[in-house]
């Protein structure tokens, strides 16, 4: 690996909560990210809604596909850029895996019914499950994964909750970036689910290619790839409209982040820190991705069938919150004994579960 003087090095890393002797075979990014790899939470990602509820088909993403293909961006891009490959892949792991069930509509749901306690929100969630939910380890609780990958972890944080975080949060307090590495995942992670969206949208029969034509950049690479193919299959137009798009995006990101690599020349991952965000798309690139966000939301997500699917979501998490606050003595000890607060333990089992669990326990308790 070419490391650039501005990219994260595990020999710096800021380290674990929890002091540990050094792998011989392993970097501490790689230790990390077989740490995400062999824990529950990361397994749970196979059977979690990414837009289609898991039940809804076998071929859409889910949260797990969505988070491999996440990890490929990021270390693409950050190969292109000389930055730590297997940090990125870390992140983008791990980066879902505080998601509820049943995809945002069952993160409102629990938001909502969290609101006297504090609130629910995946980000945050994502940082308690490596801290603090995965049981796996004799000496510590949680994953005890070093400052950088949980400092990627953390994407966004209210100050409120920021204050109470220590040293991860305090990035939102003082009004600092994240490394190069977390930054890459940010954006790859808009990529991934900007462009698997369009593509799941088609081959549910939500959208269609004249629907899709209405994007300016789908119209644009559309009608090259028809004009380099004759009698090409709507499938394999729209892969191949994908990928060029996809294509071209990394590629923006790739130039335009060089760019800004050259303008604030920063010659270590502090410099990177105290700079302005680095990695980004062009205008004209964020214009794109901008109007392909509000196609999603108009065409895709506010569409009848989703709506309901997300109606149904968020009436299954409800009852069974409520269900669960009445009923303590049913939720599995361990999750009483990381908090004070009974309804956290609900909302730590119920963002645990995968979609067909939570359907299962709401039909099995009738409730
Ligand atoms: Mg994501």
């Amino acid at each position: 690996m070419n490391l650039a003087s501005y990219a994260s090095n595990p020999v710096k890393s800021q380290g674990r909560i929890y002091k540990e002797l050094q792998s011989q075979s392993r970097n501490d990014f790689q230790r990390d990210r077989d740490r995400i790899i062999h824990s529950a939470s990361f397994r749970r990602l196979q059977y979690k809604t990414q837009v289609f509820v898991n039940h809804e088909g076998d071929m859409f993403r889910s949260r797990l596909t969505h988070s491999l293909e996440v990890s490929q961006i990021a270390r693409a891009v950050a190969r292109t850029l000389n930055c730590h490959e297997d940090l990125c892949e870390a992140v983008a792991l791990a980066h879902d895996l505080g998601h509820t069930p049943f995809g945002h509509a069952g993160q409102d749901a629990l938001n909502f019914c969290m609101q006297m306690h504090g609130g629910f929100e995946h980000n945050l969630q994502s940082l308690r499950i490596v801290d603090q939910l995965e049981k796996r380890y004799a000496s510590f609780d949680g994953l005890n994964l070093t400052f950088e990958v949980r400092e990627g972890i953390l994407k966004h944080c209210s100050l409120k909750n920021a204050k109470k975080l220590g040293d991860i949060g305090l990035r939102f307090l003082n009004k600092k970036q994240p490394s190069l590495e977390a930054q890459i995942v940010n954006l790859a992670d808009e990529i991934a689910y900007l462009h698997h969206d369009l593509d799941d949208g088609f081959r549910s029969g939500i959208l269609n290619l004249a629907e899709l034509k209405e994007l300016m950049l789908f119209e644009h690479y559309a009608s090259q790839v028809e004009s380099d193919f004759e009698e090409l299959s709507d499938d394999k137009l729209l892969n191949e409209t994908i990928r060029r798009m996809m294509h071209s995006i990394i590629d923006d990101l790739c130039k335009e982040t060089m760019m800004y690599l050259q303008e604030f020349k920063p010659k270590s991952v502090d410099e990177v820190r105290e700079s302005p965000r680095i990695v980004r798309f062009s205008e004209t690139m964020a214009k794109h991705l901008k109007e392909i966000k509000l196609f999603s939301t108009n065409h895709l997500y506010c569409h009848p069938r989703i709506i309901k699917m997300s109606f149904e979501a968020e009436e299954t998490i409800k009852r069974l919150f409520n269900f669960y606050c009445e009923h303590f003595d049913l939720i599995p000890s361990t999750f009483l004994k990381n908090t004070d607060c009974e309804e956290r333990a609900v909302a730590d089992y119920i963002a645990g579960m995968t979609d067909r669990y939570a359907r299962q326990c709401s039909a099995t308790n009738a409730i």
